[in-house]
């Protein structure tokens, strides 16, 4: 085991049967932990970029099996926010050191092109020194086109599970793999920094999939890769599923740390929701990034993806001042910066 984890941290790769023994076995974490965290300090220092995450939206034309908001959930008091309140969020994020604005929500087609193009349009001329990130679900090509041309620059989209069969155990027929991929080469040819990412511990989830969700992941190249344990959510047909494993989910974090060195890492809500430390420990294992809330408090809680999430009762200063303190307990430092990935031509090579 500790050779593997020597080889993963000097030459980045590691074969199919290598990556399946260290996904499965834990009794080196400590040291994995430690490789990845060192790495990422070589690239990033103790500095965690933050994002600011708005959910804009709670309507969904999903039907996602492990959502939350999906579809055909009944008991979700659906909300959206309109380009004012949005706009208001913004403000108060950029007050709070915020450099980057995420907008996330289910696919609600209230959200047409034009309203976002203007949207964007507004943003970026108030806060020219931001970066904007949708995370808004598959679009047609013709959409992130305009949506980029508007001023996005960045689009979260998880591929969710890289291997085409379980990817069906998790959706519904009319979503495909396949048409999730295609978004995202699609994203990335346009000239988007993807992030994209997967549910770790998704019922059905085997380690071959896991192994499938990095060879993707090395195909795609995105700047950030986001993952968290899969979370039951009461009022979806996964509901007698059990969460993700938060020890699996460290792991992955330090794997994805050493295969890419440069990506930006988020140590998720969903692993706070998990473990009370998580995103620390997501940090201390090699992760870069955190997304604190900057939704108004008053749809916190109907933007629920799974149960017990956390942050849905603070104001977003609290939940900025909150994730502070804990980035300080560990030595680590947030931020006021866009949080651009680095790349290896423009930071000292790592061995
Ligand atoms: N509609 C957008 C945003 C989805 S929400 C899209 O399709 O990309 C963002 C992420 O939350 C999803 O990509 C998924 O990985 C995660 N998520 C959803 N339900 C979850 C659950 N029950 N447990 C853990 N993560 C979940």
């Amino acid at each position: 085991m500790e050779q593997l984890i020597e080889k993963l941290a000097s030459t980045h790769d590691l074969t199919d049967d290598e990556l399946r023994c260290l996904i499965e076995d834990g009794s080196c974490d400590d040291l994995l932990f430690q490789k990845a965290e060192a790495l990422r300090q070589q690239i990033y220092g103790k500095d965690v970029y933050v994002r600011g995450l708005i959910e804009i939206s709670n309507y969904c034309k999903n039907n996602c099996y492990y959502c939350g908001i999906r579809r055909d959930n009944r008991q979700v008091d659906r909300y959206r926010l309109t380009p004012e309140q949005i706009l208001e969020c913004c403000a108060e994020g950029y007050d709070l050191g915020f450099r980057t604005f995420v907008l996330q929500g289910g696919e609600d087609p209230y959200f047409t092109d034009d309203l976002l193009c203007a949207l964007l349009k507004t943003i970026k001329s108030r806060y020219p020194d931001c970066a904007v990130t949708l995370s808004l679900g598959e679009r047609s090509r013709d959409s992130y086109q305009r949506l980029y041309d508007a001023g996005a620059d960045r689009y979260l989209l998880r591929h969710e599970t890289a291997s085409p069969a379980h990817y069906n155990k998790l959706h519904p027929q009319e979503l495909s793999l396949e048409n999730r991929q295609r978004c995202l080469f699609q994203l990335k040819e346009i000239g988007y920094q993807v992030g994209s990412g997967f549910m770790v511990g998704s019922p059905y989830q085997t380690t071959d999939c896991l192994i499938a969700d990095l060879r993707f992941l090395q195909q795609l190249q995105p700047a950030m890769i986001g993952i968290g344990p899969f979370l039951t959510h009461q009022d979806t047909p996964f509901r007698e599923f059990e969460n993700g494993n938060t020890q699996l989910v460290l792991r992955m974090i330090a794997i994805l740390r050493l295969l890419f060195p440069y990506a930006l890492l988020p140590s998720t809500t969903a692993l706070g929701t998990a473990d009370p430390l998580g995103r620390e420990k997501g940090i201390k294992a090699g992760a870069n990034v955190v997304m604190p809330n900057l939704s108004p408090v008053s749809v916190r809680k109907k933007y629920e993806l799974y149960d017990n999430k956390i942050c849905t009762g603070d104001e977003a200063a609290e939940c900025r001042m909150c994730l502070s303190r804990r980035m300080e307990s560990i030595g680590y430092k947030i931020v006021v910066d866009r949080g651009d990935v680095k790349s290896p031509e423009r930071t000292k090579t790592p061995s």
